[in-house]
C-alpha cells in the first residue's frame, strides 16, 4: 500500500539547515498497522506530512497505492489523497457547524457517493464506535473521545487503502486514549485498511502490528 524510499526533507531557519529525514525507508502492507514512534522533534509529523501529499519539499519517492507521487501534479495528488488516504489528528478538526453524521457524510459526498449510501455507512461506522446515538449532536456537544471516534469514522468513510494518524489519541486521559485506540485498531481491521500511527506511547505502539523507530532522520 505504501512504499518510501530515500525521502529526505530539509528545513531552512535563519542561516541554517536543519536535515530532519535524512533517507527515510518505509513500507507498509496491505493491512497491516505500523506505529511510527520518536522523540518530540524526531520528525514524525512531518513523515506523516510527506506521505499524506500535503506538503511539497520532499525529496525521494513515495509510492501510495502503486501511484509514484513525485510524478503527479497538484490535481493527481489531490486525487490520490481523497481516493486512497484518510487522515486523524490530535485535534479532531471537525466541522463545527455540521452534526457528526454530516461530518462522515460529506467526504462521501464530496467523492461522489449517493447521500442515502452515504448516510447508511456514516451511520454504520459511528455505531460501531459506539456513537449511534449521537448521530445528531454537534461537535461542541461530544466529549473529547467522542469527537476522535467521530475523526475516526470520518477518516473511513470512503474506504482508503491507508489511514494516516499523528498522534490519533495524544489530547485524550490514559484511560480513553486506550479504548478509542482499541477501536480504532479494530475498526481498521474490520475494514481491511492499513494504517501508519506516530505516537510517543511505547505501550500504545505495542498494539500495533510492527513498530518503527524515527532517530536522527532514519527509521531503524
Ligand atoms: P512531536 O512528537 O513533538 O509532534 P515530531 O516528531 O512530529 O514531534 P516534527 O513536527 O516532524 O516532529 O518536527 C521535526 C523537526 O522539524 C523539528 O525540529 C521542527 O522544528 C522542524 N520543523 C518542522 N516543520 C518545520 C517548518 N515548517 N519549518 C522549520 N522547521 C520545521
Ligand atoms: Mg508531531
Amino acid at each position: 500500500v505504501l512504499e518510501v524510499h530515500d525521502l529526505r526533507r530539509s528545513f531552512r531557519q535563519g542561516g541554517e539547515t536543519i536535515d530532519v529525514l535524512r533517507g527515510v525507508e518505509l513500507k507498509v502492507g496491505k493491512g497491516e498497522i505500523v506505529a511510527l514512534l520518536g522523540p518530540s522533534g524526531s520528525g514524525k509529523s512531518t513523515l506523516l506530512q510527506a506521505v499524506g501529499l500535503l506538503e511539497g519539499g520532499f525529496q525521494g519517492s513515495i509510492r501510495i497505492a502503486g501511484e509514484e507521487a513525485a510524478k503527479l501534479d497538484n490535481e493527481g495528488r489531490t486525487r490520490v489523497r481523497r481516493d486512497s488516504l484518510g487522515f486523524v489528528y490530535q485535534f479532531h478538526h471537525l466541522l463545527p457547524d455540521f452534526t457528526a453524521a454530516e461530518n462522515v457524510i460529506l467526504p462521501q459526498l464530496i467523492h461522489g457517493a449517493d447521500r442515502p449510501a452515504a448516510a447508511g455507512r456514516a451511520e454504520a461506522l459511528l455505531t460501531s464506535l459506539g456513537l449511534g446515538h449521537r448521530l445528531t449532536h454537534r461537535p461542541s456537544q461530544l466529549s473529547g473521545g467522542e469527537q476522535q471516534r467521530v475523526a475516526v469514522a470520518r477518516a473511513l468513510a470512503n474506504r482508503p487503502a491507508l489511514i494516516l494518524a499523528d498522534e490519533p489519541t495524544g489530547n485524550l486521559d490514559e484511560r480513553t486514549a486506550d479504548v478509542v485506540l482499541a477501536e480504532f485498531l479494530r475498526l481498521v481491521r474490520e475494514e481491511g485498511s492499513s494504517a501508519l500511527v506516530a505516537t510517543h506511547n511505547e505501550r500504545l505502539a505495542a498494539r500495533m502490528d510492527r513498530v518503527v523507530r524515527l532517530h536522527v532522520g532514519v527509521l531503524e
